[in-house]
């Protein structure tokens, strides 16, 4: 999900949360109860309108979950116009696209991930290989594309025109003098230049209240060649618990991999926070654990995004974000967009 910051002039004010930390006016708190959906249901990232619809056809036609999120992300991950994700990603700094991607069973209560995956355009499909023809669960780099051509992958060119014009930009733009981080770093490394994130996450639950999900991303652009996120690092990017629920996330990798951030939301939920209130707690401690000055904008607050996706086994669903941001949901008829629960109210400065 390309992670442009939304205004917003309305807030969900409620004081379920409950946390002094974050006690300016206007900020958010956990909203409304978790909305009860039927089963099943499918939710992704904002960028999944398309692969939530296809989800939910694989389930209504009683498809596994597993099948029904890998499917939807696929055509995420082969569309060339989606910068963040699969053929057409963005590239890291040597203009190579590196494609991280992870997959949780429920059902099964296993996964399987790919990270610095070059030339396949669906790592979500390698990840779930991983998970059913080997004994490991993360294949990284030479190895993951060894692995990866040896199940009949073919290898492809993962970078477009589109691609390829944006990371010669942002090299033209390169001095002698950039270093990847200094102490008087603002904003990101290479100073005022600009990295994208982008990531599509996306969470099934059956009828039978049996869950899985995915996360695939080509992670954030012009990275140091074997940089690898938090997508697919279970219990970070994605994390299913048959018991209780799934979650799952996009945007800064680096901030939500400090936090543990999938595998704390369903720990959340499993003490009975709905999933809303357990993405918000997750990103208070986002907050907190975010202390480096080049990541804070003048207001002391992140100047990242990062969001969080959660599900129960019942089907109730929430997400919230640092700053607005929105979602996808589909419980049977055509996805939605709605809106991420705002921890803080406005674009950060
Ligand atoms: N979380 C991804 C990463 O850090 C990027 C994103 O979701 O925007 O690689």
């Amino acid at each position: 999900m390309n992670s442009k910051i939304q205004r917003r002039d309305f807030i969900k004010i409620t004081s379920a949360a409950g946390v002094a930390l974050l006690a300016n006016e206007g900020d958010a708190r956990a909203s409304e109860p978790a909305a009860p959906s039927p089963l099943p249901v499918v939710i992704s990232s904002a960028n999944g309108m398309k692969a939530t619809a296809k989800a939910m056809e694989i389930l209504k036609a009683g498809g596994k979950p597993l099948d029904a999120v890998i499917a939807g992300v696929n055509i995420v991950e082969e569309d060339p116009s989606d910068t963040s994700v699969g053929y057409g990603g963005l590239p890291n700094e040597e203009g190579e696209v590196e494609l991280d991607a992870s997959v949780m069973d429920g059902l099964t209560c296993r996964c399987g991930a790919v990270g610095a995956l070059k030339s396949i355009k669906t790592p979500s499909k390698v990840a779930r290989l991983v998970m059913e023809r080997t004994d490991h669960i993360f294949l990284v780099g030479e190895g993951a594309l060894r692995f990866a051509l040896l199940t009949g992958f073919k290898k492809e060119d993962l970078l477009t025109d589109e691609s390829r014009k944006k990371w010669l930009e942002w090299k033209s733009k390169l001095s002698a003098t950039d270093n990847w981080l200094s102490e008087e770093s603002e904003g990101t490394a290479f100073g005022e230049v600009i990295k994208h994130y982008g990531t599509i996450n996306c969470l099934a639950v059956d009828p039978n209240g049996n869950i899985a999900g995915t996360t695939t991303t080509s992670g954030l652009s012009w990275k140091i060649p074997g940089r690898v996120g938090d997508s697919p690092i279970i219990g970070a990017g994605l994390y299913v618990d048959n018991e209780i629920g799934a979650a799952g996330s996009t945007g800064r990798g680096e901030a939500n991999i400090k936090v543990c951030g999938a595998h704390t939301v369903v720990e959340l939920m499993r003490q009975g926070k709905t999933p809303e209130q357990a993405c918000i707690e997750t990103l208070e401690r986002v907050v907190k654990t975010t202390k480096e000055k080049r990541l804070l904008g003048a207001d002391g607050r992140p100047n990242f995004n990062l969001n969080f996706y959660a599900v129960t086994k019942k089907g109730e669903y929430g997400g919230a974000a640092l700053y607005p941001s929105r979602f996808c949901v589909n419980t049977g008829a055509e996805s939605k967009l709605v809106d991420s629960a705002p921890l803080f109210n406005r674009p950060p400065r």
